[in-house]
């Protein structure tokens, strides 16, 4: 199982979003569950409009690579123009976990290394899988919100 976060805050968010599950059911398998939908305060750069976030769990038959490979073209196709770190954009999916694995390359590190220190990210994390261990850190998810120390706010959307 993977999991993946889902993040947008120009454009129609939600409807981003909804394209962006449709487009990883087609291209990187099955979804099996998806958390609510969050508005959240921007994180790292705060100047700039609320985002929408949503985590998925899906199955994969796909290596590591060639789901980062997917979800970039999805980016892409959902008109995402990378501009400075952190800013705004149309569209972000980041690979949170892929089962228990630890992997760190030029391109990819997984489990993605900030999520633990990120509200936006753990709890819609925590909804759908509260007791995921996360294999670095040796916590579920919802011990790492319970430690988390990000005051960021997350509000529940539906
Ligand atoms: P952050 O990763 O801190 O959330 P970001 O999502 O804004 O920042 P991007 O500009 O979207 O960063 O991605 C920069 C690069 O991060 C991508 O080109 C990709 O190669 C790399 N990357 C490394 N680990 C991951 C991961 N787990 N999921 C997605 N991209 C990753
Ligand atoms: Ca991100
Ligand atoms: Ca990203």
């Amino acid at each position: 199982m993977i999991y993946i976060l889902l993040g947008a805050n120009l454009g129609n968010r939600v409807q981003t979003l909804n394209r962006a599950v449709d487009l990883i059911s087609e291209r990187v398998g099955p979804v099996l569950h998806g958390s609510s939908f969050y508005e959240t305060a921007p994180w790292g750069v705060t100047d700039q409009p609320a985002y929408v976030n949503q985590v998925l769990a899906v199955e994969t038959t796909f290596l590591p690579e060639e789901v980062l490979i997917q979800t970039q073209g999805i980016e892409q196709e959902l008109g995402r123009v990378r501009l400075e770190k952190w800013g705004a954009r149309v569209i972000d999916i980041d690979i949170l976990f892929y089962d228990q694995l630890m992997l760190r390359t030029d391109a990819l590190t997984i489990p993605h290394p900030l999520l633990h220190q990120r509200r936006f990210t753990l709890v819609p994390l925590a909804e759908i899988a509260p007791d995921f261990v996360h294999p670095i850190l040796q916590k579920t998810t919802l011990e790492l919100l319970a430690d988390c120390e990000d005051e960021g706010e997350v509000m529940l959307v539906y």
